[in-house]
């Protein structure tokens, strides 16, 4: 079967942009299996109209309207290889060789746990990375976030905007390094907190973080802790070779979407640190109808 699109990866990005490409009439198949960033969400919030959904309910429904769009077939099989080249690839999905003029990946990072006691237990719960996603339900109550000397650059800009959400939020660098001289300064003269300490463990029941248990024994009341954990790619859009940031993020051109590879485009968290599900939607729209408008032109 030749599609014009395949989609790999049916998160918010890959949905977005199979129905912008069904709406255009394009034949499409979207492929969806393999790691979710969002599994652990109990609720998707700050995506307007679907604020408060579950993520299996936004998937439901985006599925359920790309339904009209024949053109359009969505199947629960990862993509396993890729060959070929634009308005020829090869695609492996599931037990099937499919051929696509163009690609589309949508396929997400995926989140490194780090070695933390409690970290992987936490994580998605209340061990988070975005405070308009998890913030507004755990206002006024005791917050943290995990610093990384990977990130010191903006550490002050994103701790200090927790306390929009409550005026209780301690940075903890577990240790590992120094905050510079004038970042202490601005973080304490803003009435934040600065542990210094390595951390022991994360303390909690029911996926519900109650403390970060210091080295010496000490707990410090914590409810929710913000956390950058590193981020890799899938290993299929690592051995694609599409040309990668300094971060790992695939890079694409801004107006164009597509990649290093001519006829590979890609949208969503893969190709961006700024990671929320209404972004990664809206890049799927924008790919799609770069993808489309390439489509008319060849
Ligand atoms: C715990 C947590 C909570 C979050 N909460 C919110 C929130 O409340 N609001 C918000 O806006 N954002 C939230 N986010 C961020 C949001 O989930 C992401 O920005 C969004 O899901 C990115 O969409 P995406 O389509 O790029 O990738 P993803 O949603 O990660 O989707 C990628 C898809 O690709 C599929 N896939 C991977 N490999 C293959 C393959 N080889 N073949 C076929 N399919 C493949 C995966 O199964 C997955 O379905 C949260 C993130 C986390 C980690």
């Amino acid at each position: 079967m030749l599609y014009d699109v395949v989609i790999l990866g049916g998160g918010p990005a890959g949905l977005a942009a199979a129905l912008a490409l069904g709406r255009a009439r394009k034949q499409v198949l979207l492929c969806d299996a393999g790691p979710r960033r969002n599994a652990r969400a109990e609720h998707l919030h700050n995506f307007v109209t679907r604020d408060g959904a579950t993520p299996d309910e936004f998937r439901r429904v985006a599925r359920e309207q790309l339904r009209p769009y024949t053109s359009v077939v969505v199947q629960d099989v990862p993509v396993s290889g890729v060959t070929g080249a634009r308005g020829a690839f090869h695609v492996t999905a599931g037990a099937n060789l499919v051929e696509a003029r163009r690609l589309l990946l949508c396929t997400g990072m995926i989140d490194e746990m780090l070695p933390l006691d409690g970290f992987r237990e936490f994580w998605g719960y209340s061990v988070v990375q975005c405070p308009y996603c998890h913030g507004w339900e755990a206002r006024d109550r005791p917050w943290g976030f995990l610093a990384r000397a990977a990130h010191a650059s903006h550490l002050p800009m994103f701790a200090l905007q927790l306390r929009g959400w409550t005026r209780d939020v301690c940075v903890f660098t577990d240790g590992a390094f120094e905050l510079p001289e004038p970042v202490q300064t601005q973080l304490l003269a803003a009435g934040l907190r600065i542990e210094t300490a390595p951390i022991a463990r994360l303390v909690g029941r029911d996926h519900r973080l109650e403390a970060v248990e210091l080295s010496g024994g000490a707990r410090v009341a914590c409810e929710l802790l913000f956390a950058h954990p590193p981020q890799h790619q899938i290993d299929l859009v690592r051995a694609l070779g599409v040309a990668l940031d300094s971060d790992g993020f695939v890079q694409v051109d801004p107006m164009s979407r597509q990649t290093s590879i001519p006829g590979v485009f890609a949208a969503g968290d893969l190709t961006s640190r700024m990671q929320a599900a209404i972004a990664a939607a809206a890049s799927g729209v924008h790919a799609a109808s770069m993808i489309n408008v390439e489509l008319m032109l060849s």
